[in-house]
């Protein structure tokens, strides 16, 4: 199993970032383009999630990606330390949003492109999304 961790500032410009490390890290299993487009959309989301919503843009908290790959699948989490989601199951419904100006797509999406899909949060504690595909 090969690892990385990375942590960064909670700053949007640091998406890319994220979603640049784990298209490279992917490089080592055979991804096609079109599936690496879809993690790095979920990565994203993951991401953005954690930055507007898990600390309300503060951008100097600390946001951490891990990613595994091993032989078939690469697994990535995204964790922040910000608020938390206090009802996960409805923070996952399609179109659903907390802020009236997001679409409320953002778990549809990673949903949809991730193989396994799965989030825990705490309120006041945090959140994880872990994904692999
Ligand atoms: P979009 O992703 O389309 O811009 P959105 O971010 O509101 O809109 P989702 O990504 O599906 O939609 O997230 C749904 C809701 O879950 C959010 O509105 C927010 O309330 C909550 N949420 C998601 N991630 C986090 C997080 N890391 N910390 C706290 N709350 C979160
Ligand atoms: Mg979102």
């Amino acid at each position: 199993m090969n690892k990385a961790v990375l942590e960064f500032s909670s700053r949007p410009v640091n998406v890319s970032f994220a979603r640049v490390a784990v298209a490279a890290f992917a490089s080592q299993l055979d991804f096609t383009l079109s599936d690496l487009e879809e993690i790095k959309v979920a990565v994203s989301e993951a991401v953005t999630n954690a930055i507007v919503h898990g600390y309300d843009s503060n951008p100097d908290c600390t946001v951490r990606l891990e990613i595994k790959v091993a032989e078939e699948f690469m697994e990535i989490e995204v964790i922040d330390h910000g608020k938390g989601i206090k009802d996960i199951p409805k923070a996952m419904e399609p179109a659903y949003s907390t802020n009236p100006e997001r679409m409320g797509l953002g778990f549809s999406f990673m949903q949809s492109f991730m193989e396994k899909f799965n989030v825990s949060s705490s309120p006041g504690k945090g959140t994880r999304v872990k994904m692999s595909r």
